[in-house]
Parts: C-alpha cells; sequence; structure tokens
C-alpha cells in the first residue's frame, strides 16, 4: 500500500486561480460575520451534539422534502449507510444501482455490509428501469437509485417494481434537495432520501453533513438509534452502532442557507436554461432530453461533447473550470474488482463517461460568464 496524502490544499489552490470557478464559496458565504454570530449563541449555550438547532433543522428539511420525519447525521455517505442499515440491509444482501455515481453512494452500500450489483443507464445519466428487473435475485434487498446532477430518477417505473418485488427505495438525493418529480419532492419518492451538505452540494454547511427523510415512524427511529450510539436516554443502549451526529454548529449553517436556497436554486435552474439556448446550436455538444413533469435543480450541468479531452483543456487554458464527473464508472474501479465486473458490462455509461463535461452552473455564474463559455465552445469547434 503506497502512502496516502491528502491532494485537497494543492487541488484548491489550482482551480482558485481559475475565473470561472466551480467552486463559489467564497461568495457565498462574504456575509459569514451574519452566520458567525448564530454561531456565537451556540457557543454561548454549548449545546455542540444534537443541540436545539439540529431539531428545527430537522423539522424545516422535513416539510421542505414533504416527508414526516428527516434525521441529520454526519454526511451524505452516512445517510445513505444508516439508511440501508436501518431498513435491515445485511451481509450478503445485494442492492441494484447505478454505476454512474459519486464513489459514496458504492462506499455506503459495501460498507453497510451489502453487496452493489449495477445496471446501465439511460440517456439522462441516470438509472435504467428496464434493466433493473433482470438483476433481482433473491438476495436483494434494495434499489437504490441516484438523481444524477440533481434530476429525479423515473421513480414510477422504480416504485413499480418495488412494490411488485417487495424491495426497499433509497433514494441517493445528494445533488437533488428541492428537485421533484411529477410534483413529488426528492426524499419523498422512495422509502428514505438521502441529503449531503458537502460544502460544493446546493445547500451546504462549512464542513461535512447530511440527511435522511422518511415518512415511517420506525425506520425514523432506527436512524436516530444508528446516528447517536443506539441510545435511547443517557443511560440505556438497545443496540450499538454509531457516531454520526450532524453538528450543532452545522445545522446553524444549515439553516441559514435554507433561507436563500430558494434563490440559489432558482440561479442555477436560470443558468441552465440560458446554457440549454446558447448550446442547441452547437452539434458536436448536446445535453438530455429535459422533461417537463421533472424538476431538475442543476447541482451540475453536464453536456456531452466531441474531443471532451480537448475541450476541456481549451476552456481551462481560458480560465473556465470545466470538469470532468467522473472519468472511471464504479464497475471499473479497482475497489470493485472484487465484484467480477468488465469493461462493455454497461455500454451507455461506458460511453457516456467518456463524453462528459461539466460546466460551472451555480448562482454567481453571470450572463457574461455564460456568454464566455459559449463563446469559447464554438471557437474551440471552429479551429
Ligand atoms: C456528495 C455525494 C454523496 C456523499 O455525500 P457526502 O456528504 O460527501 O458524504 C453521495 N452521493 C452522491 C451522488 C454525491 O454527490
Amino acid at each position: 500500500m503506497p502512502a496516502i496524502h491528502n491532494y485537497l490544499p494543492a487541488q484548491y489552490e489550482a482551480t482558485s486561480r481559475l475565473e470561472i470557478n466551480h467552486n463559489y464559496l467564497q461568495e457565498q458565504f462574504a456575509d459569514y460575520e451574519e452566520i458567525l454570530a448564530k454561531v456565537a449563541a451556540v457557543v454561548r449555550k454549548g449545546d455542540f451534539t444534537l443541540g436545539r438547532e439540529v431539531d428545527l433543522l430537522e423539522e424545516e428539511f422535513a416539510q421542505l422534502a414533504g416527508t414526516k420525519h428527516a434525521i441529520a447525521v454526519g454526511s451524505g455517505t452516512d445517510a445513505l449507510m444508516l439508511s440501508l442499515k436501518g431498513l435491515g440491509v445485511r451481509e450478503g444482501d445485494e442492492v441494484i444501482t447505478t454505476p454512474y455515481t459519486f464513489h459514496a453512494t458504492i462506499g455506503a452500500i459495501v460498507t453497510a455490509g451489502a453487496r452493489p450489483v449495477f445496471v446501465d443507464i439511460t440517456d439522462d445519466y441516470n438509472i435504467d428501469p428496464r434493466f433493473i428487473e433482470r438483476a433481482i435475485t433473491p438476495r436483494t434487498k434494495a434499489i437504490l437509485p441516484v438523481h444524477w446532477s440533481g434530476k429525479p430518477c423515473d421513480m414510477d417505473a422504480i416504485g413499480d417494481i418495488a412494490r411488485r418485488h417487495g424491495l426497499a427505495i433509497v433514494e441517493d438525493a445528494c445533488h437533488a434537495v428541492t428537485a421533484s418529480y411529477r410534483g413529488r419532492p426528492a426524499g419523498s419518492l422512495g422509502s428514505v432520501g438521502c441529503f449531503s451538505f458537502h460544502p460544493l452540494k446546493n445547500l451546504n454547511v462549512w464542513g461535512d453533513g447530511g440527511i435522511a427523510t422518511t415518512d415511517s415512524d420506525e425506520t425514523a427511529s432506527r436512524l436516530r438509534l444508528l446516528r447517536n450510539h443506539g441510545l435511547v436516554s443517557r443511560d440505556e443502549c438497545v443496540v450499538f452502532a454509531y457516531n454520526s451526529r450532524l453538528d450543532t454548529i452545522q445545522a446553524v449553517v444549515a439553516r441559514h442557507l435554507l433561507e436563500k436556497l430558494a434563490g440559489i436554486t432558482a440561479a442555477r435552474i436560470a443558468n441552465a436554461a440560458a446554457f440549454d439556448r446558447a448550446l442547441a446550436g452547437i452539434p458536436q455538444v448536446r445535453v438530455p432530453k429535459r422533461d417537463p413533469g421533472i424538476r431538475a435543480v442543476y447541482h451540475l450541468y453536464i453536456v456531452r461533447c466531441q474531443r471532451r479531452d480537448e475541450l476541456q483543456s481549451h476552456l481551462v487554458a481560458h480560465g473556465v473550470d470545466a470538469k470532468v464527473h467522473y472519468r472511471i464508472p464504479m464497475h471499473l474501479q479497482p475497489a470493485a474488482a472484487g465484484f467480477g465486473y468488465r469493461r462493455g458490462d454497461f455500454p451507455v455509461c461506458e460511453q457516456t463517461v467518456a463524453e462528459v463535461l461539466s460546466l460551472p452552473v451555480h448562482e454567481f455564474i453571470t450572463a457574461e460568464h455564460r456568454d464566455r463559455v459559449v463563446s469559447l465552445i464554438r471557437e474551440f469547434y471552429a479551429s
């Protein structure tokens, strides 16, 4: 095993030199003194773990997701892992999911003790329900759809399969806060919905955090136990479990951002619509078909393009932080070697990762930024 180093400080430094950036946090937290004043109240009170602010955030978030309960935890990854555990997933069980996701989705399945079973995606980057049913075995416990880029999956089809086979659904809604599917919010579309408050997610905090949403009293109680040592009171432990609590200080930051979330989301949606219009005239660049019954919230604005790596270099050389989310699908990761998948198993996914490019779409992207990005793309294909 080679020595593992923290690669993030160098990465922050490299991307902060670009002009049109994915990382916009200095601007977003320009009002940090206002937040610090609210944090000071927590310091004076001293309720750092599962303090009052955590309860308030949970109430507000449940309302937002249209669920009876929300349970705040240490990260989006923990929301997923604890949800699987809370639903009774155990060693030897299988969870059907997508190979086109962030590593955390699969990490959560594996650390919950289960085996990830991959099926291919569609042209909109989300799991293809047509392949799910064939992947079900007697060991299948749950389906874990990922609302990639902030667009909810085809939940009517997935819900139908889950009902017929008695499977749980855990939504990875880490990209999808306030997204909705045929009028129903992400997080209310399965057994449990899982969200991340990572700094670069649409609703973010000053570090790590996450939350799980559910209508089930039973599942909510299990999650409350699992995140806090299995304690029902200071003295009584009913299951030996984890410490994965959202810090009270982070709940303060999340509540501050909740007040701005509608504006943040509207700006992302407007930027995406403007990019859609501007890019429609460039045949080498394509976006997925947009579905008017689905509210996508554009955590990422992902295009498919010809000569992707060259276009990315061109954009970066001209100050645009164009990124690839992500180059290696989960079934081809070194970590997946033991699962027996091979190149060619999921052709749509493999083609997708060779073509995708994410353009900055956050709320501080202006019309001038967008024009600049689109001109650079035009210029690239004209040369
Ligand atoms: C960010 C993310 C996660 C994990 O969230 P963390 O809060 O970083 O643990 C899980 N799934 C997806 C799709 C994500 O983008």
